[in-house]
């Protein structure tokens, strides 16, 4: 849901890199000479997510002849995610490339790891095509799997094409004690209700809503702690107001710019709720 920067890498580049040391001789000049299907393979691929129609997607569409579904899986398990491998750098160059080092779907988690968007259980042409690998992290990673669907809004939000949602992510201040708070997918009502379908299902693919209440626990039991201690000498909703505009400075869907808004808007948080840590 969020845009991710796109590799700088180019699938040719990837391909060749991937080739380098492959021992069957058969294979490797088989490889050599269909670098340029790659990178037809990889444009017809960028066409596809860019026309949102990546769901239409078969094997048969990336299909390269004479290499097998099983010399694919190699290319990538050998050469590309292979500490060693000439074509590790492309690896670590599309895996370093995520903001801050964070994954793309979460935010939260360390990018330790690449995502085939589309899995490579159900297209193995697309196993070491640089636009189809997203850095994410491990329990990203695992939630995703090999799910895949044909069904338009069931489908992830390309990264790499995602389009500007605006505002989506939501928080809910409950007079729990200690307070807590929720969060949900609240997309933007002007979007098409298809793509207002995706951003839902995918918060709840990812267990957003599950991953963001136990992370901002510990924030907002800090947060209470120190309202404790200087509730007396400062405006309280006005200190939130400005730590969620701070937060909101690089992304609208900053997960604690949206518990701190959420907080400030609570008056039963901000007239002594905080209070009971
Ligand atoms: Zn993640």
């Amino acid at each position: 849901m969020w845009r991710a920067s796109t590799p700088d890498c180019t699938a040719e580049e990837v391909a060749r890199a991937c080739v380098r040391k492959v021992r069957n001789d058969d294979l490797r000049v088989t490889l050599l000479k269909s670098i340029s299907d790659f990178t037809l393979n990889s444009a017809a691929y960028r066409a596809s997510a860019a026309s949102s129609s990546l769901h239409k997607a078969t094997a048969e569409d990336y299909e390269i002849v004479g290499i097998a579904d099983a010399d694919f899986h190699q290319l990538y398990k050998s050469r590309l995610a292979r500490p060693g491998s000439p074509a590790y750098q492309y690896y670590e160059r599309l895996r370093t490339s995520a903001a801050h080092g964070l994954c793309a779907y979460c935010r939260y988690g360390q990018a330790k790891t690449l995502d085939h968007f589309i899995p490579k259980t159900t297209i193995a042409g697309l196993s070491i095509e640089p636009w189809n690998l997203v850095p994410c992290c491990h329990q990203c990673n695992h939630k995703l799997g090999r799910n895949w669907s044909d069904q338009a809004h069931e489908q992830m939000l390309h990264p790499y094409f995602a389009p500007d949602l605006g505002r989506w992510l939501a928080a809910e201040v409950h007079p729990t004690r200690p307070a807590s708070v929720s969060f949900q997918a609240v997309p933007d009502p002007t979007l098409p209700d298809g793509l207002r379908r995706q951003v839902v299902n995918q918060f709840e693919a990812l267990g957003l809503a599950e991953l963001y209440a136990v992370v901002s626990s510990q924030e907002l039991a800090g947060l209470s702690r120190r309202l404790v201690s200087v509730g007396d000498e400062i405006d309280i909703p006005s200190y939130l107001d400005e730590l969620a505009t701070l937060a909101f400075c690089g992304d609208l869907n900053d997960r604690r710019g949206v518990l701190y808004e959420a907080l400030s808007q609570s008056s039963w948080y901000c007239d002594g709720g905080f209070a009971d840590v």
